[in-house]
């Protein structure tokens, strides 16, 4: 890949000791309205003037731009790829790395960064914004300054945070945790079954019981094979056997995501558990993960999730459909046989559900 690399000259009298990577992929952030009235992407040398205060920090910041930034609703595991990539080639020279993202899939390759980078000791902060950085009222320069004083917050000299994170509205959330839950106010990010990891206010509070410690023993290990052979079933009431039917038998399909009611129910009926067997048989792996974003699945809490257990589908626990999605994929590409895959799906990789 091309990638376009800006370094940005501070006003620091001497020279930055601390040193942040941007990676600008695109979204909202830097978007300007094009001829036909629609936002689109623009090139990130515009988006530094219109941020002047990045020219006073005390860092030494490099961008490292997507040839073609693009709207975040483009994005695919190429692209998790290829920013894993770029943080794992340049790992030892930063101390920090902030990537610039739309807000609409930016929980999923949050999800996704925190299973390929393994062994990860220093903060990736994922941040973008709900208005363009050109509108006078944007959300993107407080998230832009918050995120990189986040990415190079040390205590002494260990970076206070070591995980993959979301930065968006005054909040830190762990990326694999996070949901977007709204598309029209600021508060767009939720974590709703882990605590946030730290708060901005006059001083930034970070809350260390909860964020993932600094192991001086680790070394980063870039773990970046993705099955797109994968899909989601959301059940409703009155879904019929047709559709049912129809959708298991999607060419190469090898997961699925079963998005149940509550705590990971579905309509006991005949057909449909025949159907679901019959998949399970075949080597299709299927998750259950809740349509809630706050709660569990237990899978025998009632008669209507009882089966699933017998059937051999894996309960996703308290993991949300983002982090479910980017998991089994990630799974599905690296792991070597069916029961591995299974066995890694029942526990958390990385933080993203409870054990
Ligand atoms: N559609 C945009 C994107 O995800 C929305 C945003 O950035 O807020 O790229």
């Amino acid at each position: 890949m091309n990638y376009k690399i800006v370094n940005i000259r501070t006003t620091a009298s001497v020279d930055p000791v601390d040193s942040i990577l941007i990676i600008y992929t695109g979204g909202t952030f830097g978007m300007a309205y094009d001829d036909s009235g629609s936002l689109a992407p623009f090139n990130f040398g515009r988006v530094i003037d219109r941020v002047p205060e990045l020219r006073g920090l005390e860092l030494k910041l490099t961008v490292i731009s997507f040839p073609e930034p693009r709207d975040s609703s483009n994005i695919n595991y190429q692209d998790w790829q290829d920013m894993a990539y770029i943080i794992y080639e340049n790992y030892s020279q930063y101390d920090g790395f902030v990537i610039l993202h739309g807000t609409d899939t930016m929980s999923y390759s949050a999800s996704a960064l925190s299973y390929m980078l393994k062994g990860l000791n220093k903060p990736v902060i994922l941040t973008g914004a709900q208005i363009p950085i050109g509108s006078i009222r944007s959300d993107a320069r407080e998230n832009l300054i918050t995120a990189l004083e986040i990415a190079s917050a040390k205590n002494g000299n260990v970076p206070m945070v070591n995980e993959v994170c979301i930065y968006f509205n005054y909040f830190l959330l762990r990326g694999n945790r996070s949901q977007k839950i709204r598309s029209s106010t600021f508060a767009a990010f939720q974590s709703q079954n882990y605590p946030y990891l730290a708060e901005s206010g006059i001083e930034i509070e970070y809350r260390q019981n909860y964020m993932a410690p600094h192991d001086p023993s680790a070394k980063l290990k870039l773990v970046k094979n993705f099955d797109d052979n994968v899909a989601i079933l959301k059940i409703f009431p009155s879904i019929n056997k047709a559709t049912v039917e129809s959708f298991f038998k999607i060419k190469g399909l090898r997961g699925v995501i079963l998005e149940t009611y509550g705590s990971g129910n579905t309509m006991n009926f005949d057909w449909f558990l025949k159907i679901l067997e019959g998949a399970v048989k075949k080597g299709i792996i299927i998750y259950n993960v809740s349509q809630c974003s706050g709660g569990e699945v237990i899978q025998g809490r009632y008669e209507t999730s009882k089966r699933l257990d017998d059937i051999g589908i894996i309960s996703g626990g308290d993991i949300t459909t983002e982090a479910a999605v980017s998991k089994l994929m990630f799974l599905l590409g690296n792991e070597k046989n069916e029961a591995s895959i299974k066995r890694k799906l029942a526990i958390p990789l990385n933080g993203e559900m409870d054990n």
